[in-house]
């Protein structure tokens, strides 16, 4: 995209994104500000507080709950990169993909969700919202502007997740959008895209969820969503954080914020770790397939190349159909060098045996599926360790 020429790029602006010297007393950072109680002046203050609150932005500090500097910082940081108008920060990501949906839906709504979607999601749609009478409709994650065919008049929400969790389909994300905004339906999306490879709010969506947990933190040891809000709907979105007590504590929205500072050069460098140890699996006559939507010739690529500004080091590969399933086992149990563990986007290449639900694509390709999170290793040392498991699996 053509900026001004005096607007500064985006590395500029991630180094100084967040930074507000009077806050932090001249520090570079905002420290980590904790607490419950806020010193109001006097009465009137204190009920002009209450008054925004109940009629008014809600943007004025009353309590701890509403966050303090650190958050304000952070919040700051976020709008800016998604050109978004408000941002909230949750305890897990999961509480982010969730959440916000209640601020839409109501009994007796239909809503529309990706057959991809992250199947806690998945499970909070099935279950809790079917409990509150909300009809869940999951539909294929490639429909693109198909799925104008499939709103009804109570439909409310589209739920989007792009690239999907484990099978990584790239969403038409701009015409889903545009179908959307035509019939009155509010869109989310959920993605591993973080705000420098693509922007959702730009292309449409209304509201961005990202699991802050990944690459945002970036180092495995903090559990954080951010929600981004356009004009539209960030007021219900507040509303319904605030109802629920929704709140991340200060020392994770810190450790957000400074990971805000080196996202683009961490995911500079997982992208060419990645690409690296993908060219090799492509190579190899025991892999069947690699799914890696920034890999030229994967279905999603085109998608990937129109509206993604740079590669993400989570893709899936499956074995010929010849290995049993001990055989597998007997590879995954031999990696020295990769962690067997949930989550990605820290410094430490992680892999895992797919599993989970599809109920529009084919039922079964979770299993067939193995996820591998390239991190931040020399890229040949994570080859040598793929290339020994090979060989011990072919000898079980
Ligand atoms: C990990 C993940 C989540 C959940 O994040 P947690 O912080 O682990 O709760 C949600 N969506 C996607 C796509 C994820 O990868």
């Amino acid at each position: 995209m053509n900026k001004p020429k005096d607007e500064p790029g985006l590395q500029t602006i991630l180094s100084h994104c967040g930074r507000d010297l009077e806050a932090s007393g001249g520090y570079v950072n905002v420290p980590p500000y904790e607490g419950s109680t806020i010193i109001h002046d006097d009465m009137d203050d204190l009920f002009g507080r209450v008054d925004n609150h109940l009629y008014g932005d809600g943007t004025a500090r009353t309590y701890g709950t509403d966050g303090g500097p650190t958050h304000e910082a952070f919040y700051e940081a976020m709008n800016k990169l998604e050109g978004g108008v408000g941002t909230w920060a949750f305890s897990t990501g999961l509480a982010g993909c969730t959440i916000p949906m209640m601020a839409f839906l109501k009994t007796g709504d239909h809503m529309l969700v990706t057959d991809s979607v992250y199947g806690p999601t998945r499970q909070f749609c099935e279950v809790l919202l079917k409990n509150f009478g909300v009809e869940a409709e999951f539909y294929g994650p490639t429909i693109g502007a198909g799925i104008e065919g499939l709103i009804r008049p109570n439909t409310r929400l589209i739920y989007m997740e792009s690239p999907g969790t484990h099978t990584f389909e790239m969403q038409d994300v701009p015409a889903i959008a545009a179908v959307a905004r035509r019939h009155g339906v509010v869109t989310m999306i959920d993605t591993y895209a973080t705000p420098i490879n693509f922007q959702p709010l730009k292309h449409g969506v209304d509201v961005v969820v990202h699991s802050a947990t990944k690459y945002i933190c970036g180092h495995s040891d903090v559990l954080m969503s951010t929600v981004t809000c356009n004009e539209k709907t960030w007021k219900q979105v507040r509303a319904v954080c605030k109802m629920t007590g929704q709140y991340a504590s200060a020392q994770s929205v810190y450790l957000g914020l400074r990971g805000l500072h080196t996202l683009k050069v961490r995911l500079d460098a997982v992208g060419a770790h990645t690409r690296k140890v993908v060219d090799w699996l492509l190579k190899r006559e025991e892999v069947k397939k690699v799914i890696w939507p920034a890999y030229e010739k994967d279905p999603g690529y085109p998608i990937y190349k129109r509206d993604f500004a740079g590669p993400i080091g989570l893709f899936a590969f499956q074995f010929q159909d010849y290995f049993t399933d001990v055989q597998i086992n007997r590879f995954m149990d031999s990696l020295k060098l990769f962690g067997l563990g949930y989550s990605w986007g820290g410094f430490e290449s992680l892999i895992l045996r797919s599993y989970g639900k599809r109920t529009v694509g084919d039922p079964k390709i979770m299993r067939t599926m193995i996820r591998v999170y390239i991190g931040l290793e020399d890229p040949q040392d994570m080859i040598n360790d793929l290339d020994q498991a090979m060989t011990k699996m072919r000898g079980a």
